[in-house]
């Protein structure tokens, strides 16, 4: 599972400036997507790549502010109860204040592991202003500046080596024909009525995924000969009445889920279009670049006219993740699945295609040659060779020099390029600029 941090501290001592720079992302698969909206409190950490985590700023959340009561606080609490560990934030240059004791007194209540971490710590004497801190007896506590950057490596450090490192092993170890397919979207967009409908058909084979921690699921099938593991929908989790009440739309598994998968199909609501709470989604499915399958459900309440006003707003607002296919159902009537899985079969082969040194040297060289990069301030970028990079998704080295220079629309150029040549669907595709020869 996605480990979770959550970040608490009164306002104003740097949690959404730390959550902002431990989130943003390295590599931008999106490049500035217009309609993709972030969501504020739940990120999702990759500064290791090989070890992501969910940050959850319970300060956008609010609550904590508010003497620890009411219907806010106790989503805060739900937050920091969630969480694997919990980052106390304090202000270097104002000290300890009452609303900090509070909150320390809360967090001794709440009993998870919690590292105090001692913000703004740019330019003043460090020493004395963990003093200020050290009556509070927590034994991790780090020093940073998050507006500076100052201190994130060692704290990422030790957020890693608190954290559980191999949950995910029993989900993801598997069958490599086995697609891992998530159903994710907001409430109420048709996620459980499409996954038992089509766990309803195959019942006979469909079996549980035994949990690894806590409350992960996940279900095999099988379907027209393939292999199947859906994780951890809403779909799946429609059990405890009570807890679902409270639980209402949680972005933090629906990030787990996305993490998972191989392919995540986002369910959209015909009649309501993309909300922005779709965005965020799509937005968390291209951060983790996953293979990705757009699902525009209870199609079967459309009219012929709103059938056409709808197709014009989905290719608007889903312009910039033209390569996904979207694929019409209705979940209820149980129509257009076989082309929702051949869509999710197309996306999944997509993501996982192999390829060889010289093909990408030759798409290359040619998408190079029929369109040299711009001459930018005296300097042009020269593209010498590639060299793949990894699957799910497919990912190109390109190597060669003054790459620094290289448009955000040529390197867009270079992406639709080799989309087109490798006929890739279904997939963000992923390039890394090596300087040198
Ligand atoms: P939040 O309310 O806890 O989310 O706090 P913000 O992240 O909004 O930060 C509050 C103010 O503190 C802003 O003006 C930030 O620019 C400033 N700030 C945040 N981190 C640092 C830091 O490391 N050093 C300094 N000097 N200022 C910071
Ligand atoms: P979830 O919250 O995303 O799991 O959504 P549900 O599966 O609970 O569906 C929410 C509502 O939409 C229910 O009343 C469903 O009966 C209805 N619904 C789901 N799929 C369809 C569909 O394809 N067509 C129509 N007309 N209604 C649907």
């Amino acid at each position: 599972m996605l480990p979770l941090v959550a970040l608490v501290g009164r306002p104003n001592v740097g949690k959404s400036t730390l959550f902002n720079a431990l989130t943003r992302t390295r590599d931008a698969l999106v490049h500035d997507a217009p309609g993709v909206t972030r969501d504020r409190n739940y990120g999702v950490c990759r500064l290791d790549e090989s070890r992501p985590f969910a940050l959850v700023d319970t300060g956008g959340i609010a609550g904590v502010d508010e003497g620890l009561q009411g219907a806010t606080a106790r989503q805060s609490r739900a937050a920091a109860e969630e969480a694997d560990l919990i980052l106390f934030i304090v202000d270097g240059r104002e000290g300890a204040s009452t609303i900090d004791d509070d909150i320390l007194a809360w967090l001794r209540k709440v009993a998870k592991p919690t590292f105090l971490v001692v913000n703004k710590t740019d330019g003043i004497d460090v020493p004395a202003a963990l003093a200020e801190f050290a009556r509070y007896g927590i034994k991790d506590v780090l020093a940073v500046s998050s507006a500076h950057k100052q201190g994130l490596d060692a704290l990422l450090a030790k957020v890693l080596a608190q954290l559980p490192a191999d949950g995910d092993a029993e989900i993801l170890d598997d069958d490599p024909e086995r697609i891992r397919v998530a159903f994710v979207g907001r409430p109420n967009v048709g996620k459980s009525t499409l996954v038992n409908r089509i766990l309803g058909e195959e019942r006979m084979i469909a079996s549980d995924v035994p949990g690894t921690t806590r409350d992960s699921i996940a279900v095999d099938l099988e379907r027209d000969g393939r292999k199947y593991r859906l994780i951890d929908t809403a779909g799946l989790r429609r059990r405890g009445k009570v807890e679902e009440a409270v639980e209402k739309f949680s972005v933090f598994k629906t990030l787990q889920a996305i993490e998972q998968c191989q392919v995540a199909v986002i369910m959209l609501d015909a009649g309501e279009g993309v909300t922005d709470q779709d965005a965020t989604v799509l937005g968390a499915v291209l951060d983790a670049g996953r293979a990705l399958v757009v699902a525009v459900n209870k199609w079967d309440g459309q009219s012929d006219y709103t059938r056409q006003q709808t197709e014009a707003l989905l290719a608007r607002k889903l312009a910039f993740v033209d390569w996904a296919e979207a694929v019409r159902i209705s979940a209820l009537h149980g129509s257009g699945l076989r082309e929702l899985f051949k869509a999710i079969h197309r996306a999944h082969a997509s993501a996982t295609r192999k390829f060889s040194t010289a093909d990408v040297t030759k798409a290359l060289e040619i998408a190079y040659e029929t369109n040299p990069p711009p001459v930018v301030r005296g300097h042009v970028a020269k593209l010498r060779f590639a060299h793949p990079g990894g699957e799910n998704p497919p990912t190109f080295i390109v190597h060669g020099t003054r790459l620094r220079t290289l448009s955000e629309s040529y390197r867009r150029y270079l992406e639709n390029f080799f989309r087109k040549r490798f006929k890739l669907v279904g997939t963000p595709v992923r390039f890394v600029f090596k300087e040198g020869d």
